[in-house]
């Protein structure tokens, strides 16, 4: 089937009592046993639940993948999916990953003997070198946030195949969408779902899909016993927002792309970063690497871009009126985010200005509202 019938249908029936053609929000902690063990496959809500079922299958689908585990936040996948490794094992990660990835990993699991070695990954020669007989992980994010960075996914996968490892793509930047790692050779692809899987801004949550069966018999033995799982609620909402996925990231990229060409063109704007334009230093790789399910490419809705210095940055921050100033991403409003004074302020400014934040680096989520109403706002905002 097509992405977008997958999208409305994979892991979904109509309910076979009354026929109602929405899965159930099966909202219980247990399920009746006609005798002591006589159960009906359905024990305890940490363990199984139909309507997260639903949704992991429903994902999986979209991902190219077999097996899908929700969990209860990105981090909660990510979490879980660290713990197919053990003491002394050796992770190669994205040096500029999400912050509350690089948090996890070096304020948790170093405690517990894990080793990361933090690497340029779109260089694949980094990657080689940082290699150790111990390696057990390569940890990607692609493009990276809020610089847009790219990793070949394909290259990465053969050597991390060549070397016994197992590649793992976080793709919540993207989406299954524009980019499938699964099809491109990693072994598992995760997402915070909090991003454009639920893209409405009402719900936090994870998963992790993969194709293989070793390594979904363990996620399923995670998932139960280390029990981050999500509510069946927010299983039902994610699962009411991926049909409209193909849509909303359609809208999303093409008006990311028309915003992206604008502040191009912009004068008081230094430089724009967004893989689609040709000016990305990766933009050929963008073209290869991200596509849709019907062959055409695309970016998504991140768009990264810097004004001379801090004043102006607060400046434009302050005037704008219809992007949202906030964190988070993916959602169908458009938000504005100042890393240096936002997500990333806890990080040193000499470590800010190595990864490339300056004090005037503005990214936006790009929403689906009408992209004149969004240009419109920020050439006012631009304004002196
Ligand atoms: C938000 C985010 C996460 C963490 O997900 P939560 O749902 O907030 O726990 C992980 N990776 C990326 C790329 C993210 O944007």
């Amino acid at each position: 089937m097509g992405f977008s019938t997958d999208a409305v249908h994979a892991g979904q029936t109509p309910e076979p009592r009354t026929g109602a053609v929405i899965t159930p929000l099966f909202q219980t902690s247990t399920y009746a046993q006609k005798g002591p063990g006589e159960h009906t496959g359905y024990e305890y809500g940490r363990t199984q639940n139909p309507t997260r079922e639903a949704l992991e299958q429903n994902i999986a689908a979209l991902e190219s993948g077999k097996y899908g585990f929700a969990f209860a936040s990105g981090m909660a996948a990510i979490n879980t999916v660290a713990q197919l490794l053990k003491a002394g094992d050796h992770v190669i990660a994205t040096e500029n990953v999400y912050g509350g990835t690089y948090r996890f990993f070096t304020k948790i699991m170093e405690k517990f003997g894990l080793r990361l070695s933090w690497v340029d990954t779109s260089d694949l020669e980094a990657v080689r070198t940082a290699w150790r007989p111990e390696t057990r992980m390569v940890f990607v994010e692609t493009p990276t946030n809020p610089m847009l960075v790219l990793s070949d996914i394909e290259q990465i996968a053969r050597l991390a195949r060549e070397r016994d490892a197992l590649l793992v793509v976080d793709n919540t930047f993207l989406s299954p969408y524009f980019q499938r790692p699964l099809e491109l050779g990693a072994d598992l692809v995760l997402h915070s779902t909090t991003k454009y899987l639920n893209g409405h801004s009402d719900v936090v949550g994870g998963i992790v899909v993969t194709r293989r069966e070793d390594l979904a018999e363990r996620l399923a033995f995670l998932q139960n016993a280390a029990g981050g799982v999500p509510s069946p609620f927010d299983c039902w909402l994610v699962l009411r927002a991926t049909k409209t996925l193909a849509l909303r990231m359609r809208a999303h990229a093409e008006n990311a792309l028309r915003i992206a060409q604008y502040l191009h063109d912009h004068p008081k704007v230094e430089r724009v970063l967004y893989p689609h334009l040709p000016s990305h230093p990766q933009h050929e790789l963008a073209l290869r690497q991200q596509k849709t399910p019907y062959g055409d490419s695309g970016s998504g809705g991140m768009v990264t871009f810097f004004v001379p210095d801090f004043a102006t940055a607060q400046h434009v921050m302050r005037r704008l009126k219809l992007f949202i100033v906030a964190e988070s991403l993916g959602g169908v409003e458009s938000l504005a985010c100042h890393p240096a004074s936002m997500t990333h302020a806890s990080v040193p400014p000499e470590m800010r200005a190595k990864i490339g934040i300056t004090d005037g680096l503005i990214r936006l989520s790009v929403g689906v509202e009408d992209v004149d109403d969004l240009i419109a706002d920020l050439d006012q905002a631009l304004r002196e």
